[in-house]
């Protein structure tokens, strides 16, 4: 099979390439390792668009980050994945007026216009519950919150609507050249032919250049831990509080997500912990959260999750033409560490603009239809919650009933499914439903709804479906339950709940 260009990996950087490729009359087959597009790093970090201050423009991630930002109202309207702008702040304890102050200018020359610096007052005018040490804090008003995952299976489901194909559960596997101005890239199922690959294979990404024989992007992983809280906790803040950053990264920080549920984490270490959660890790992460703000309740943490960036050699993204003599018509975007969510639509835009410079012809495609629709989950078509006993009475409806409900706690009815379902990318898992209905996402993580489901969804695929959840079924393990109690600070460990 013969492609215009195929690009490796489902993530976002992938997802948004494809979906500007789509805009032009091209063959583009996007393939995915996983069964399900979003598996890697998009699947698991802080969902943070970022204001654009904490890298500088001398590197890529920092022009890209303040480029990426900018577009993520405007795909917003397009794609309808999740964004809201809850801006962010940088807080500052005694003595960090000059960092703060360095992070500001920083920012101001990296183009970004919407920054202030603000006294302790104003912090805590804004944020009642943030520690009163805090002296001053770096604002950023447009800084917001996403849907990661969200985001790139509307952006696949929008391309898939103008062509592109995407194939899952198929790693490349081998990489070979079959004549001068081509590439074959073949999978455990098939080999495709191609004139241009872009690889966008997140961790992967430096295996799969060395699958063509190209060795200067080995990739370090970092991993990052969090905790997530139930639905409707994010209100303790109004905005993503972080500290100031470190040798290592942005830091741990406090945030809501686009749903409401509050998020604390990551740190990070240089290693790919398998992605299990540590009781030890999550203390310190708990610790660290609890100085910048009080009420923290563990008792309503739900979930704690590992994401792993992926560090190219020198710390920056690795984007472009590998080597136009050696390698003409192979492209990667790796080591895309964060800001890589906020700068993924400009970085999708820098490809495709690298591509016609290696030779793509871009034709424009009539009738390119940028827009997707919302689906259920999105803010902006989530009705009213009902009470528990209205859910309740709901779940006894027969099944069929597209009113039935599938999961009280986020209250997901079987017409939610089905239309997650026919939408874009294929679901064959019922982690795939989970992410694009929330069903499994709340209080009872998936004790109710995985087995209803399970069988909800092994009724549309003809084919038996286990009622169990990624993380179960690859061996993981992961600090849950009454776990979350012990996260506490020894000091405060005595006291009742
Ligand atoms: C802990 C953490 C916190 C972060 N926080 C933020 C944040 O708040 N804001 C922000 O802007 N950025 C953040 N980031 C960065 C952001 O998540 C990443 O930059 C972004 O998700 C990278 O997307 P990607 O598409 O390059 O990679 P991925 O999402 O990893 O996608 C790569 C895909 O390639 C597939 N693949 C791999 N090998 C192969 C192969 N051989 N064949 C086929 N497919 C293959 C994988 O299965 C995967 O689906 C964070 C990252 C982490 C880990």
């Amino acid at each position: 099979m013969n492609y215009d260009v195929i690009v490796v990996g489902a993530g976002v950087v992938g997802a948004l390439t494809a979906r500007e490729l789509a805009r032009y009359e091209l063959k583009v087959l996007v393939l995915e390792a996983e069964a399900d597009a979003a598996m890697g790093a998009t699947k698991a970090n802080s969902a943070i668009v970022h204001g654009g201050f904490a890298e500088g423009s001398d590197t890529l991630k920092g022009r890209l980050c303040v480029l990426g930002r900018r577009k993520f109202a405007s795909l917003e309207a397009e794609l309808n994945f999740g964004f809201r702008t809850t801006g962010s702040l940088v807080l500052g304890f005694s003595g960090s007026g000059e960092r703060l102050q360095a992070l500001y200018e920083k920012g101001l020359a990296n183009g970004v216009t919407d920054l202030e610096l603000w006294s302790g007052q104003q912090v805590r005018a804004h944020e009642p519950a943030v520690n009163p040490e805090v002296e001053g804090a770096l604002w950023c008003a447009g800084a917001g919150v996403c849907s990661p995952w969200d985001l790139a299976l509307a952006a696949l489901e929008n391309a898939m609507a103008h062509g592109v194909e995407v194939k899952l559960n198929q790693p490349v596997t081998a990489v070979a050249r079959p004549e001068p101005g081509a590439w074959r890239l073949s999978t455990p199922k098939d080999s495709y032919n191609t004139r241009f690959v872009v690889n966008c294979a997140g961790l992967g990404g430096g295996h799969l250049d060395a699958l063509a024989g190209l060795y200067d992007s080995a990739l370090t992983p970092r991993s990052g831990e969090y905790l997530v809280f139930a639905q409707g906790t994010g209100s303790l803040v109004n905005s993503v509080l972080f500290q100031l950053p470190g040798p290592l990264g942005k830091g741990v920080l406090v945030g809501p997500t686009y749903q409401g549920n509050l998020l604390v984490g990551p740190d990070a270490r240089n290693e790919d912990s398998g992605r299990h959660t540590h009781t030890d890790r999550l203390r310190a992460i708990v610790e660290q959260a609890n100085r910048v703000v009080s009420g923290i309740d563990l008792k309503k943490a739900i979930r704690s999750f590992t994401g792993v960036r992926s560090m190219a050699p020198g710390g920056d993204f690795l984007v472009g033409p590998a080597n136009s003599q050696t390698h003409q018509g192979w492209l990667r975007a790796v080591g895309i560490q964060s800001p890589g969510l906020t700068a993924s639509p400009a970085l999708a835009e820098l490809l495709v603009t690298n591509l016609a410079q290696e030779g793509l012809g871009l034709v424009p495609r009539a009738g390119f239809d940028p827009t997707r629709r919302a689906l259920p989950v999105h803010l902006s078509r989530r009705p009213a919650p009902l009470s528990f006993a209205q859910a309740e009475s709901l779940t006894k409806l027969e099944p069929g009933n597209p009113e039935r409900m599938v999961c009280r706690c986020e209250q997901v009815r079987e017409c939610d499914l089905a239309e997650a379902f026919s939408r874009g990318v294929p679901v064959c898992t019922v982690d795939g439903l989970k992410r694009r209905t929330r069903a499994g996402m709340g209080w009872c993580q998936g004790k109710f709804c995985r087995p209803r489901v399970a069988l909800w969804l092994q009724e549309q695929l003809g084919t038996p479906v286990e009622p169990v959840e990624e993380a179960q079924r690859s061996g993981l393990h992961r600090v849950q339950g009454r776990d979350f109690l012990g996260l506490r600070p020894p000091s405060d460990q005595g006291r009742a709940q």
